[in-house]
């Protein structure tokens, strides 16, 4: 039988500035009592807004600030404050590894979950499922919900007032949205949901894009210096609503593995996700032989922002590394195995070789 069409997304996105006086409001029908999961900055900047919002209501808010990753240990700590203080709702508070551990310690108590990003880097905020890490920091899992968070409330004046590079990475991550789906529909690949593709998350794939490539550089003027226009509020709503819900339910290929592959080099630690995600787009541009025009777009797009097109860009000077890095890429399992026909290590090492020479080219 052919896979289902399968769509999932937040039962509720609230995003625009002070939007966070408004959290009482928008989630009141959740429960009474909270428990905010905050990452240190997300506590600075969020905390006050949100104590505002529950002004004369009788609600119990426990502020808890959440150490490192989304580890297990961490998560046990977060269930074990919900039990004892009979908690109803979960929010995360923070950039992806305060929200993975919200959505999870969520999942277990069964109770459910707000996020409200403070930087939009990642798709964290929006998709159905969390990575966990082992107490000593390396890779455990990814934790799969049978549903997404019940609201994300975005404060576009705290996205503005954040370091500008999550917002670029954020682009980056977006970037990959649309085309990784289009090599899932092209192979009937299922979606991160494991569901069938639908025209509904194709549509929201390609705003992803036309959005970035629309307001992308402005956004990035105004964030630059903290101001909120129609553009940034424009590429706040592509980072985190539109590639969120658009990965989760579009699927991924080359861009996603090239990432998991680079995670094998030192070099390449300090490179942010949506980094290697927009480098790896570019290569899978030029494994799928795309049209000259479409592989300028892309890549005119990343050096407008200043998203990656070489390798010394995102931290690799010596090009035989990038074998080791091809080779994790394309191991069983790997999404890059979505696209058509099989491509192998070599294959993706020359895509990767011939990116960064076409990347070399704007620095001429
Ligand atoms: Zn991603």
């Amino acid at each position: 039988m052919a896979v289902l069409k399968l769509l999932r997304a937040p039962l509720k996105y609230i995003q625009g500035k002070r939007a966070l006086l408004n959290f009482y409001e928008e989630t009141k029908d959740l429960g009474s009592s909270y428990l905010f999961i905050c990452s240190n900055s997300g506590y600075k900047n969020c905390h006050a807004k949100i104590e505002k919002s529950f002004e004369n209501t009788d609600c119990k808010l426990h502020f808890e600030i959440f150490k490192g990753i989304s580890s297990n240990g961490e998560i046990e700590r977060m269930r074990k404050i919900a039990r004892d203080e009979k908690i109803q709702v979960i929010v995360g508070v923070g950039g992806g590894s305060a929200i993975d551990t919200a959505k999870a310690t969520a999942y277990y108590e069964k109770c459910p979950v707000v996020v409200v990003p403070t930087v939009t880097a990642t798709d964290a905020p929006c998709t159905g499922l969390s990575v966990i890490y082992n107490d000593d920091g390396t890779f455990d899992k990814y934790l799969f919900y049978p549903r997404n968070p019940e609201a994300v409330i975005v404060d576009s004046e705290v996205i503005a007032n954040a370091p500008v590079k999550f917002l670029v990475a954020g682009m980056g991550d977006a970037l990959g949205t649309y085309f990784e789906a289009r090599a899932c529909t092209r192979t009937d690949s299922p979606s991160l949901e494991n569901g069938g593709i639908s025209l509904s998350a194709m549509a929201l794939c390609e705003l992803c894009y036309k959005t970035l490539l629309k307001s992308g550089y402005q956004a990035k003027l105004s964030c630059e210096k903290h101001l909120i226009t129609p553009a940034l509020e424009a590429i706040i709503e592509a980072n985190v609503y539109l590639s969120g819900v658009g990965a989760d339910n579009g699927g991924l290929a080359v861009s996603h593995s090239v990432y998991n592959g680079f995670t094998a080099l030192k070099e390449c630690e300090s490179t942010m996700h949506g980094s290697l995600v927009a480098f790896g787009t570019i290569a899978q541009l030029i494994l799928e032989n795309a049209p000259r025009d479409e592989i300028k777009e892309v890549m005119d797009f990343c050096y407008s922002v200043g998203l990656p097109i070489t390798l010394k860009e995102v931290g690799v000077t010596d090009e035989e590394r990038v074998h080791i890095a091809a080779e994790k890429a394309c191991v069983p399992g790997e999404t890059i195995h979505n696209l058509t026909g099989d491509v192998t290590a070599d294959q993706l090492y020359d895509a990767i070789l011939t990116a960064d020479l076409l990347g070399q080219e704007y620095f001429k």
